[in-house]
């Protein structure tokens, strides 16, 4: 019997899908008999293991950043874990991401997750600074405790060199994260270098992912800064960022 189409169970999907058979030049053809059997998967699954290649193979020549400057923890992020927010935030996140690497991306630079901890927040950067590092993007990533660090021994003789040198990645490399940023202590002098980032990075159209458990009031709350440098820093963090609660979505 001849047959140009037939019924087949996706390998990887498990969903059922028709296949038509092709001839070399892509058009239709009858086929008789049985065929040879080959590696069955249906179209988007293909598409989709053909990205995994592609995005695998960019990221093989900038690997040595995502290893020097992501956690390792976070590196082994497996987003299938049932308790991984692929399908809400994880989504909203990469395709902000995305976005933003497009050349007519004209939007805010800066992207933010707020919310209780365990809910995956820094998990969600770590994908989305993998993205862009598979894009070539050189890369800062530092946490809440790193900064303050950072700030109170730029000037001292023994690790002045290199909090200088960290803090100066933040202004210059193309992808700055900053882990738990609402747990900074925030005194002037960590508002001042705070603030100095923001407006840089915002002035260059540089990229910022945060996450931070504390909501800006909170922040502005259990901070040692004046009522103005409160609103300059947190103004600005609110107004620069695409910024999203994880908190409301829970409950
Ligand atoms: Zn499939």
């Amino acid at each position: 019997m001849n047959i140009t189409t037939e019924h087949r169970t996706c390998a990887k999907c498990s969903k059922q899908y028709k296949h038509t058979f092709l001839d070399i030049k892509g058009q239709p053809v009858s086929i008789e008999g049985e065929q040879p059997q080959e590696m069955e998967i249906c179209e988007p699954c293909w598409t989709q293991s053909c990205e995994e290649e592609e995005e695998k193979a960019r990221m093989e020549k900038y690997k040595s950043r995502w290893i020097e400057k992501v956690p390792k923890k976070y590196r082994q992020t497996d987003i299938n874990h049932p308790e991984y927010p692929k399908k809400t935030f994880h989504k909203l996140a990469m395709d902000w991401a995305r976005s933003s690497l497009t050349p007519k991306y004209d939007g805010k630079t800066f992207f933010g997750l707020q919310g209780a901890s365990a809910l995956c927040k820094t998990r969600i950067l770590s994908q989305m600074a993998k993205l862009f590092i598979s894009r070539g993007y050189t890369i800062q990533w530092i946490n809440s405790v790193q900064f303050e660090w950072c700030c109170a021994h730029e000037f001292d003789d023994e690790h002045g060199f290199d909090a200088k040198n960290h803090l100066r990645q933040c202004l210059s490399r193309d992808l700055l994260v900053i882990d738990d940023i609402g747990a900074l202590k925030f005194t002037p002098s960590v508002e001042r270098k705070l603030y100095g980032i923001l407006e840089d990075r915002s002035a260059k159209g540089n990229t910022l992912l945060w996450s931070s458990n504390e909501n800006f009031d909170e922040m502005a709350g259990q901070s040692k800064l004046t009522e103005k440098q409160k609103e300059r820093l947190f103004s600005r963090l609110d107004g620069y960022s695409n910024w999203f609660s994880m908190d409301e979505e829970k409950n």
